[in-house]
């Protein structure tokens, strides 16, 4: 599950503010935001066969994260749109890609966490990688309960998109030791919020069930599912739901970016098994595939 150096990423070009490098010169400054506070907010996006997945929905979710930062001059849908299809152009990609889109709150005149020292400007990377699915989609993954909660909206919104992310860096940490896939992790009363990089979804005698997104990034995967299954007749609950039901459901799996649908095979050691032989996930995974070139913006080269 450890990611490799892919070597056909050697020589790709990064956007990176004004232009395109290569990624051995693609660099930000380290009065940077992001160098400074994590400062910055963030899409993961795939593309597929000649078209990026869900580009508005990702674009319109790092609108909302860095209005909701305050950044001041958050660059037009269309010039990040321009930024991206520039850097797939200038490397020839057009499927089996993975795109990191950052945008950070821009160089500091000095060092520091107040905002008002970003006097230059925000800066955009657009950093494309050749990159197959992070997750196994066919086996599964096994995950474990970190003891660190996922941020409430009191603490930090986990709606906002930003890469600040020692919260789920520190989950994922204890997943690692425990040598599993990924940390499922609680909200802060203790129901289930989703994994350190996924949204979690069971399956219980042929209902789809997913935990409110308030905990939670609200994934456009998750969204995608719930919309998909509401369109085909199967009965969404986004209620609070505990480890218990989690141990118990018939089909567990996670939804984002890095691996689509993903089957959850073990929690905590407690083996997922379809008692009731309702099967969900192959039916969600078919239309899901179904739908990814209906929501692809197509490439303009
Ligand atoms: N949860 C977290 C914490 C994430 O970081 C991500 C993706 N970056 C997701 C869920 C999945 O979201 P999406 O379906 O939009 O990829």
């Amino acid at each position: 599950m450890l990611q490799q150096f892919n070597p056909q990423n050697k020589d790709i070009q990064v956007y990176v503010n004004d232009g395109l490098y290569h990624r051995d010169a693609a660099k930000v400054s380290v009065f940077d935001s992001v160098v400074q506070g994590g400062d910055a907010v963030w899409e993961g996006l795939r593309v597929y066969d000649g078209g990026i997945f869900c580009l508005d929905r990702h674009l319109d979710r790092l609108y909302t994260s860095a209005k909701t930062l305050a950044f001041v001059d958050i660059p037009s849908k269309e010039t990040i749109k321009k930024a991206i299809f520039q850097t797939l152009e200038a490397n020839g990609m057009r499927d089996n890609v993975h795109i990191r889109l950052t945008l950070t709150r821009g160089e500091k005149i000095t060092s520091g966490m107040d905002p008002r020292l970003n006097q230059k400007g925000s800066c955009l990377i657009v950093l494309a990688e050749w990159k197959p699915l992070v997750y196994d989609n066919k086996n599964g993954i096994k995950v474990i309960t970190a003891h660190i909660q996922r941020n409430s909206p009191r603490h930090l919104d986990s709606k906002i998109h930003h890469n600040n992310l020692l919260n789920n860096i520190l989950a994922k940490i204890q997943a690692n030791i425990a040598g599993a896939d990924a940390a499922l992790m609680l909200d802060a009363y203790g129901f289930v919020a989703e994994l350190n990089g996924t949204n979690i979804f069971m399956v219980k005698d042929g209902v789809l069930f997913t935990p409110h997104a308030d905990a939670c990034l609200h994934g456009i995967t998750r969204g995608l599912i719930i919309e998909i299954a509401k369109n085909a007749g199967i009965p969404v609950v986004e209620r609070n739901l505990s480890l218990t039901e989690f141990y118990g459901a018939d089909e567990v799996f996670c939804t984002g970016t890095m691996g689509e649908l993903t089957p959850i095979t073990f929690i905590d050691g407690r083996e997922i098994e379809n008692h009731s032989g309702s099967i969900l996930l192959p039916i969600l995974k078919e239309l899901f595939i179904e739908q990814i070139p209906v929501h692809s913006e197509p490439l303009p080269f």
